[in-house]
């Protein structure tokens, strides 16, 4: 049992839960990486489990849905594709893993996230990234503040994966704001795995 990502566009992550040949996919917004991906290792879809409407996250889903044997899990709405719409506290059964769906409204009003308590994990979307928060595009600052607070009330251990690579472009921001000796501590770590290529994308 294993989690990576695939990159997709400029800095995307497609993450994927994988259990020996079988694989479950959050947000592909492309499917033609994921496509290869599977090809290449001898992979099989199961499930697809996507947080929001945003094409860069939803993209590849109708192509995909070709290929998988499970079933297509996101909010309610109208993404295409979506066979199973759930919101707040719905249980997400995948591979071996089991999530519950927290509606994290801000970024978009569709928005969840899918928490998996047992594991100590959460695929967030657009809405937490590293340094930073999603852009309020469709709902209000005050609901992206309590969606922040909803992730940030699970346990203390818990993974959070991210949708997108913005850690470098967040920092700066950071660090113009405030002065703090924790976040120049990151920033140095991050730059140095950025010279390290051990991120799937450059950023300058
Ligand atoms: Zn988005």
């Amino acid at each position: 049992m294993r989690i990576f990502h695939i990159p997709a566009y400029t800095d995307n992550y497609i993450w994927v839960m994988q259990s020996g040949s079988d694989i479950s996919i959050i947000d592909p917004g492309d499917a033609s990486p994921v496509l290869n991906h599977i090809k290449n290792n001898d992979l099989n879809i199961v499930d697809i489990l996507l947080t929001h409407h945003h094409f860069d996250h939803v993209g590849g889903t109708l192509e995909l849905k070709k290929h998988i044997s499970g079933k297509v899990y996101g909010p309610v709405g109208d993404i295409n594709g979506v066979d199973i719409q759930v919101s707040e506290n719905d249980e997400v059964k995948t591979l071996d893993y089991e999530f519950s769906v927290l509606e994290t409204p801000g970024h978009t009003l569709d928005h969840i996230a899918y928490v998996e308590k047992r594991k100590q994990l959460v695929f967030c979307g657009d809405t937490l990234f590293s340094a930073g928060c999603g852009r309020v595009f469709e709902g209000t600052f005050e609901q992206m503040h309590n969606s922040i607070q909803k992730i940030n009330q699970l346990d203390p251990e818990t993974v959070i994966y991210c949708a997108h690579e913005y850690t470098e472009s967040n920092l700066k921001f950071v660090n113009s704001e405030i002065n703090d000796n924790f976040i120049k501590e990151y920033t140095s770590e991050i730059t140095q795995k950025f010279k390290m290529a051990l991120f799937p994308y450059q950023q300058n």
